[in-house]
């Protein structure tokens, strides 16, 4: 493989970045990009905004629909930039931009564009998407949730678990039954669904960290207009599985977890005659930061193989789920090794806490990364299976 960039690219890289470095709000010392997103929200709507203007806020999208219309290798050229520069990303709007909003310019009406599109690239209107069910997750296609055609609506009944951002979301993308006697990836259809219905009732669910961040949310006897489904009746299995890879690039994430490694080790440094790092005390944290290190690198390879595949036209398969598997533990073990540097300090959490609590913070949310999006488990079947060509059972 070759890693220069062409002279285009290269070019392409040299813009992005100067737009970068005149416009994008600075972190502060010590605040990692997720803390500035969280703290800085008003700072960081007018760099949303100043991307759109753009099409970057959503640089995979077509012109026409308000995107860039992005290559595979620019989306890659791009993400590496944000990523470098540690420029805040809209993570609040990522389930519009990166999943309803895909949908809708493949599969939606010309109305339903022009009703959705624009306030998901103003960053005003967040999206939830209720796709899981208490008895329905790596098996996705079991859902229960039932909608019964009546006139001009459907009536919705029944429950939705784990939803993102459910209690600040104006929409939903909505997997719903409509057919129980089809085959069951054949009887589900694709709604949006106004949040504001009546009928709907969100429960906050507090994760490990104590953080609410996702929901079970409620259907009784909701109903949602005929205008509101994406495709066609009973065919939104497929509508929801071939949009999945609009966003091309996780590189972003390999150079995240690089330069979560790197502060941990200046951390490590810094606080060395203190009580707060066990660098001068645990000989084994060394091996342990050199071992990350090394597969932060592993990681960037891996990501690379993928932009690589796309960009020759081939659809990565076991190989993204390799790179899925991979980072997701690899994020579990840089933040176990935050852990360990702060030795029994890593328990504390509050103000008074080394870094207020945030590797703490960090190692128990890491664990969600293993199940969300497709579970650990899920992955190595995937790679067994078309990967190494074993058989199914
Ligand atoms: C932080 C977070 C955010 C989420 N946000 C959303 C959201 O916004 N919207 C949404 O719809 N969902 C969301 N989810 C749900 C997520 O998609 C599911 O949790 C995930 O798909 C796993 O499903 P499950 O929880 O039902 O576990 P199950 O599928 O019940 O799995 C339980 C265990 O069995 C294992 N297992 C299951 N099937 C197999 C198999 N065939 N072979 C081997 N092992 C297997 C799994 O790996 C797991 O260890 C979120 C989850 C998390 C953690």
């Amino acid at each position: 493989m070759d890693f220069r960039d062409t002279p285009e690219e290269a070019a392409f890289r040299a813009e992005v970045r100067e737009f970068i470095e005149k416009e994008a709000p600075k972190p502060k010392a010590g605040e990692s990009a997720a803390d500035a997103l969280a703290a800085n929200w008003q700072r960081n709507q007018e760099w949303f905004k100043r991307l759109g203007e753009k099409g970057w806020i959503a640089p995979a999208w077509p012109k026409e629909y308000g995107g860039a219309g992005m290559s595979t290798i620019q989306q890659f050229i791009f993400n590496e930039e944000m990523a470098l520069a540690r420029a805040p990303r809209p993570l609040h709007m990522i389930i519009g931009l990166g999943m309803a909003g895909p949908t809708l310019i493949v599969h939606g009406t010309e109305d339903q564009k022009k009703k959705y599109l624009p306030g998901m690239l103003r960053g005003e209107d967040i999206w939830c998407q209720g796709y899981s069910e208490p008895g329905a997750g790596s098996d996705l296609a079991s859902l229960q949730t039932r909608a019964v055609r009546d006139g001009d609506d459907y009536v919705v009944n029944g429950q939705k678990i784990w939803t993102t951002l459910a209690h600040m979301a104006k929409y939903m993308i909505l997997l719903a039954r409509t057919d129980p006697d089809a085959p069951k990836h054949r009887g589900i259809t694709y709604f949006i669904l106004d949040m504001k219905s009546p009928g709907v009732s969100v429960r906050p669910l507090y994760n490990l960290g104590n953080s609410h961040e996702f929901n079970e949310v409620f259907f009784d006897n909701v109903r949602i207009p005929k205008e509101n489904v994406i495709g066609e009746e009973n065919r939104g299995w497929y509508s929801a599985v071939t949009t999945l890879d609009f966003e091309r690039s996780s590189i972003g994430s390999a150079i995240g977890m690089k330069q979560h490694v790197e502060d941990l080790v200046e951390y490590a440094k810094d606080h060395q005659d203190g009580p707060t790092s066990t660098l001068r005390t645990n000989p084994m944290l060394r091996y342990e930061l050199s071992d990350r290190m090394i597969e932060v690198e592993v990681a960037r390879m891996l990501s690379y193989r993928v932009a690589s595949m796309q960009n020759r036209g081939l659809i990565p398969n076991y190989e993204a789920s390799l790179l899925k598997l991979y980072s997701t533990e690899l994020n579990q073990r840089i933040a176990r090794t935050g852990i360990h540097i702060l030795g029994l300090y890593g328990q504390l959490r509050g103000d008074e806490a080394p870094q207020k609590g945030r590797l703490l913070q960090t190692f128990l949310r890491s664990v969600a990364y293993t199940i969300e999006g497709g579970t650990s488990e899920i992955q190595r079947n995937i790679i067994a299976q078309r990967g190494l060509g074993l058989p199914r059972d």
